[in-house]
């Protein structure tokens, strides 16, 4: 029932558009015809000044004429006036009559000379000027109505189509559970009969979760691919950035064209950017409402013979509206996590299959230094390597022209360029030195790996640890070091320099998340227990008793106090430490694992 509504809803709006420019042209055209009134009326008032007109210039009345070329207006001069004032302005409805007139009565005594200054072409514009941009302002309307109607046919979007994916899973390395839980749907793409005919349901929907990168787009090409089947994509941004109403007909155009092409894949890129929560609000917030309002109608109203498998990707699948989710829509979800150990070993393979190694790279230990990489950033890695291998002109790539490929696409670009006042030197000396330091003294917080105060991408420094193999469960333990440990940066700063500097404001962000989501995401609050009290609405917190607000922030106070005068507690104790790396860091702008480790 609902859904017949918002339907109707989706229509309504189309022809509340259409009605809006009809009735946009209409007002366009009684304006232009009351312009068109008003100056016949005019020329009717002067129509009988020319007649008199006419009659003194048989009288003899008139000394002198001026005319532009072009132009129906006279400038008349008459022979009883003084004043130069005195001059009448009078327009000639028919030039070439008035001409004849006007040579008939030469021996009259009139002299008529044609002023040329003005061109007779921009004297007719100027005179033509209403009916040009009223003529052009149509244009324009025309033209913009063509084009809406026309964007759902000829528009980007459904250039997406690719006739044939030739992405297999072959291409998508890792991943193995994902792929075997997708073969399933390359099968009811190639033989849907099979499937309908032991009345087997698939899932018409299927959420792909995910950090960019992770692969999802490319798994999804690969079923199309592996299915032989067209591929439809669009982005969810996409459907929302134009005029109101057209993201709902984008998606209806969108299923048309997949029931055209049926079996297909259809990938909603982004589905987050129409699919989250709707809500009551009016302007953007209401387009976005009805684009989602019309994808759940499209969703809802295909049947699973109609052989089409809508995949959608998104990172926030909280964010979604819960109807995205029901059964017959996306009732199933896939997480896509990034690679682990042998996944991204496996990547590297694919990516380094057209590219010159030297001998001493070995693929494995890269893929240990790379945990949390997704599979965009491990194919980026390869491709920075062979540019920098190239600029620095080696034969082939080497394990440093790795190394900083992997530092340019994790902390940005060395800025070697940017001058460094003495006095920022030695904040973000300390600053990194503090996080190192700090870091050292703590249990679970991995080892360093470099630290420098050489600006990269928009970081001041950096102090980079290694990476932890994959882990799934983070203890509380670990969270309250890792606080510690990034509050090790402004403590730094306030003993060595009894002063505090914005540097820290990332550090300060990260780790107020971080105990926020201690507190409310797991539960690790001794007070507050173990409850999540992540909600969509802060106002149902209540429902938990109207303290808990300010239990809550009173807890994440708690934890981050603790975690700092425990950093500063570190640092204090260790204070010969700390000025003897920031002053190396001063000197050497880079220390390196060894280097740093010959300090304890
Ligand atoms: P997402 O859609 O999750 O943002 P993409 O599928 O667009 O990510 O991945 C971007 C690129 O990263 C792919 O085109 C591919 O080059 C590479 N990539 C990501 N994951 C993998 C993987 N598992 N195997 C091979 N290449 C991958
Ligand atoms: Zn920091």
């Amino acid at each position: 029932m609902k859904d017949k509504k918002n339907k109707k809803n989706g229509q309504n709006k189309n022809n509340i558009i259409i009605g809006l420019i009809i009735v946009a042209l209409l007002l366009i055209a009684s304006l232009l015809a009351a312009i068109y009134f008003v100056n016949q009326n005019k020329e009717e008032e002067d129509k009988i000044a020319y007649t008199a007109f006419l009659k003194d210039i048989e009288d003899g009345l008139i000394e002198d004429i001026e005319m532009t070329a072009g132009s129906t207006t006279l400038k008349v001069k008459y022979i009883d006036r003084e004043k130069e004032d005195d001059v009448e302005k009078i327009i000639v409805p028919n030039i070439q009559a008035f001409m004849e007139f006007v040579h008939q009565k030469v021996d009259s005594g009139i002299t008529v000379p044609l002023n040329t200054e003005q061109s007779g072409f921009i004297v007719a514009i100027r005179n033509n000027l209403l009916s040009i941009i009223s003529t052009a302002l149509m244009i324009v309307i025309v033209v913009m109505v063509f084009k809406m109607q026309g964007l759902g046919e000829k528009g980007k979007i459904y250039d997406g189509v690719e006739n044939k994916s030739n992405v297999t899973f072959d291409d998508v390395a890792g991943l193995q559970e994902e792929k075997q839980e997708m073969i399933e749907i390359v099968d009811f793409l190639k033989e849907p009969d099979r499937f309908l005919k032991m009345g087997a349901k698939i899932p018409k929907g299927i959420l792909l979760c995910g950090k960019p990168g992770t692969g999802k787009t490319l798994i999804a090409r690969a079923i199309a691919g592996e299915a032989n089947v067209p591929f439809i994509s669009m982005s969810g941004s996409e459907f929302i950035e134009m005029f109101a109403g057209l993201g709902a007909s984008r998606v209806r155009k969108l299923f048309e064209k997949a029931k055209k092409l049926a079996p297909c894949i259809i990938f909603i890129d982004e589905i987050d950017a129409i699919g989250s929560r709707r809500t009551n609000a009016s302007g953007a917030e209401s387009e976005n409402n009805q684009t989602l309002n019309q994808l759940l109608v499209e969703m809802d109203g295909f049947e699973t013979n109609d052989t089409i498998i809508v995949l959608a990707a998104t990172n926030r699948p909280e964010m979604l509206d819960k109807a995205l989710l029901r059964p017959g829509r996306f009732d199933r979800q896939i997480t896509i996590a990034p690679p682990d150990l042998r996944g991204r070993e496996e990547i590297l393979k694919i990516y380094s299959k057209e590219k010159k190694f030297s001998k001493e790279i070995d693929l494995k230990s890269i893929a240990e230094d790379t945990a949390g990489f997704t599979g965009a950033e491990l194919a980026n890695i390869l491709n920075e390597a062979a540019i920098i291998a190239t600029v620095n002109k080696h034969e082939e790539i080497t394990r440093d022209d790795i190394e900083d490929a992997v530092k340019k696409v994790t902390v940005g670009l060395q800025k070697t360029s940017r001058i460094i006042s003495d006095k920022d030197k030695k904040l973000t000396a300390y600053h990194e030195a503090g996080h190192a330091i700090v870091g050292k003294y703590l249990e679970t917080i991995q080892d360093v790996k470099e630290i420098s105060i050489i600006p990269r991408g928009v970081a001041g420094g950096y102090t980079m640890y290694k990476t932890n193999e994959d882990k799934f469960y983070i203890s509380k333990t670990e969270l309250e070091e890792k606080l510690i440990s990034l509050l090790g940066g402004r403590a730094a700063e306030k003993l060595a320099l009894d002063d505090i500097s914005t540097g820290a404001s990332n550090d300060l962000e990260v780790a107020t998340k971080t105990a926020r989501d201690m507190i409310i995401v797991y539960g690790m609050s001794d007070k507050i227990g173990p409850i999540s009290l992540q909600v969509d609405d802060i106002r149902e917190l209540e429902f938990y008793g109207t303290e808990i607000e300010d239990e809550i922030g009173k807890e994440i106070r708690n934890l981050l106090d603790i975690a700092y005068s425990r950093a500063i507690q570190i640092l204090n104790a260790n204070r010969d430490k700390l000025d003897a790396v920031a002053n190396t860091l001063i000197e050497k702008e880079t220390i390196t694992e060894e280097e740093f480790d010959r300090f304890f």
